[in-house]
């Protein structure tokens, strides 16, 4: 047996909400949470939870009912995440910035009738206007002002929003308090963890249309124990976690909010990156654990505010979901002391695969070694079904207990994406070293053809990346009559910096080779962003493409 095979067969899975009463039954009187000052405890938490579970049983919740939830990160999105789990339900995560058409494509094709969200107009409106296109039934309202331990000034300055929607309780209005009032504790519910869907998280996975990820409780309790060893060095009980990245994001769903239940930490909620309030925080807390995206690093590392900010409580930072610049892991390093590791992982493995390990020195550039009880393998990109020798680049495909049951709803999508084998093909290129760690090239879909070769927009990027002035950069294909393809650099200087795109063509000379640089560079004081922060391209792609069609 391989060490990850005995792995899998020591791991027993348990359901989601199994930890919670676990730290409840240990930590019970730490705190489980702080939002903007006002502070709960684990029992405290649990009681709420309980009370929240069985007004949702009440209100037909049970296995195989799928409920939404619509929530910035407050108290309110974790306690109704294990609500909806110790009713029997599953959860099915919102981005509460979606757009009506987003909130009500995801609604159907998630066969979600009853939504969670909270009396900020800015979000109610949207869910009221999807359920009165008779897309759902119920809409659970949670108010603001409860979990406010001061004026609401600071929390509307947050959102950059002021208004609540003033919303009756009635049958398609069911407010927290109705809910709270039914009873103590849910009835008990049988859950396999084997096969009930916990989450259905949705993504745009490889192909691009959004499916939903069906997480079951084993996936997700295969996740949390996995970084619950990668966390080895955390101390139980006594942690705390800044959960800035959004919850109805796996990452965050798992290394932030998971993993804080599973360590009994309490987790610092914030309901919205905004850089000022997230260094007052980290002061105020005095934050000890830091999972978050490089362009979040990245963002402190430059501000010149971060200077009055002791940030020396900051002890392990846990990067994912996009490459990690070795400059800003550097950096980050320096400033705080803490150790900055670089991780990896994908929605449809509930999330994380593979992590820098924090007991010994980290590879920078390599998101890891696979996590416990996880086996990789790199596969021809010609044929997929071909194993490349050990060494060289192909597309990572991973077998662990994290890999989701399947897309929901679409088993065509499902036997695309995962083998007979169980291997699932995550449509990264990268390749191995001789010690086990993994270094991503790119993704199959970003990859340019350049007079028949392979580019690599990442090599690019890290490239641009060490030149000083730089602050972001995304590097994409463009048509070229004579090559095929070519990249095309999009730069944002760091403030106060100045350069001009010959002195970086000239700057990158000594770092690529001539197929590699860019053909174009522009400059942009702004570049898009996916709403967990990570830099995305699909934007300026789709802008590239009109701007030469209409041409
Ligand atoms: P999502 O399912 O939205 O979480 O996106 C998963 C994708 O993010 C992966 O397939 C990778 O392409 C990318 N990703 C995640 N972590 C990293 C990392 N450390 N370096 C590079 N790409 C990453």
């Amino acid at each position: 047996m391989t060490a990850a095979e005995e792995w899998c067969a020591a791991f027993e899975p348990r359901t989601v909400h199994y930890y919670l009463d676990k730290t409840i039954a240990d930590f019970g009187d730490r705190p489980a949470a702080d939002f903007l000052g006002k502070v709960w405890t684990y029992r405290e938490y649990g009681e709420l939870v309980d009370r929240l579970a069985a007004g949702l049983q009440a209100r037909g919740v049970k296995p195989g009912v799928h409920v939404g939830l619509c929530l910035p990160n407050t108290p309110y999105y974790t306690l109704f995440y294990f609500a909806i789990l110790k009713a029997g339900g599953t959860v099915v995560n919102f981005n509460p910035l979606y757009v009506e058409r987003e909130l009500a494509f995801q609604s159907r094709d998630a066969d979600v009738r009853i939504m969670v969200t909270m009396d900020l107009k800015m979000i109610f409106d949207k869910v009221e206007a999807v359920r009165q296109e008779n897309v759902l039934d119920t809409i659970i309202v949670c108010p603001m002002a409860p979990i406010l331990p001061f004026p609401k000034n600071i929390l509307f300055k947050l959102f950059k929003r002021k208004e609540l929607a003033s919303v009756p309780d009635s049958p398609a209005h069911v407010h927290y308090d109705t809910l709270m009032s039914v009873g103590a504790k849910p009835a008990p519910v049988a859950i396999d963890p084997q096969t009930a869907v916990a989450v259905l998280q949705y993504t745009g996975g490889t192909t691009g249309v959004p499916k939903g990820a069906m997480l079951t409780h084993a996936n997700l309790s295969a996740n949390i124990e996995q970084m619950r060893c990668v966390f080895g060095k955390a101390k139980p009980g006594e942690e705390k976690l800044l959960c800035v990245l959004p919850f109805f994001h796996v990452f965050a769903m798992t290394v932030a909010q998971n993993l804080a239940v599973v360590l009994g930490a309490e987790m610092v909620l914030q309901p919205r990156f905004e850089l000022k309030a997230l260094l007052d925080v980290i002061k105020r807390k005095r934050v000890t654990l830091f999972p978050g995206v490089p362009t979040i690093y990245t963002a402190i590392n430059n501000s010149p505010l971060t200077q009055n900010y002791d940030l020396s409580s900051i002890n392990i930072c846990l990067s994912g979901g996009a490459p990690l610049p070795v400059e800003v892991k550097e950096s980050f390093e320096k400033l705080t002391g803490c150790v900055l590791v670089e991780g990896y992982g994908l929605t449809e493995a509930s999330p994380v695969c593979a992590v820098n390990p924090l007991d010994r020195p980290s590879k920078p550039g390599s998101i890891g070694t696979p996590v416990p009880g996880t086996t990789p393998e790199f596969r021809d990109l010609t044929d997929l079904s071909k194993p490349v020798a050990p060494g060289e680049k192909g597309e990572l495909c991973l077998k662990g207990p994290q890999v989701m049951a399947g897309y929901w709803k679409r088993p065509d999508a499902t036997a695309e994406s995962i083998e007979p084998s169980g291997f699932l093909h995550t449509g990264d290129v990268g390749y191995q070293d001789e010690d086990g760690y993994i270094y991503l090239v790119d993704r199959i879909k970003d990859l340019i053809l350049c007079s028949g070769y392979n580019v690599y927009p990442r090599v690019i990027e890290e490239a641009i990346y060490q030149n000083e002035a730089v602050e972001e950069c995304i590097v994409i294909a463009i048509p070229d009559t004579y090559r095929g393809q070519s990249p095309k650099a999009f730069v944002k200087l760091k403030e106060g910096h100045e350069l001009t795109a010959d002195e970086l063509k000239t700057f990158l000379k000594g770092h690529l080779s001539a197929i590699e640089l860019p053909r174009e560079i522009e400059f942009r004081t702004q570049l898009p962003k996916t709403m967990v922060g990570k830099l995305s391209k699909k934007e300026l792609v789709e802008e590239e493409a009109a701007k030469r069609a209409a041409a």
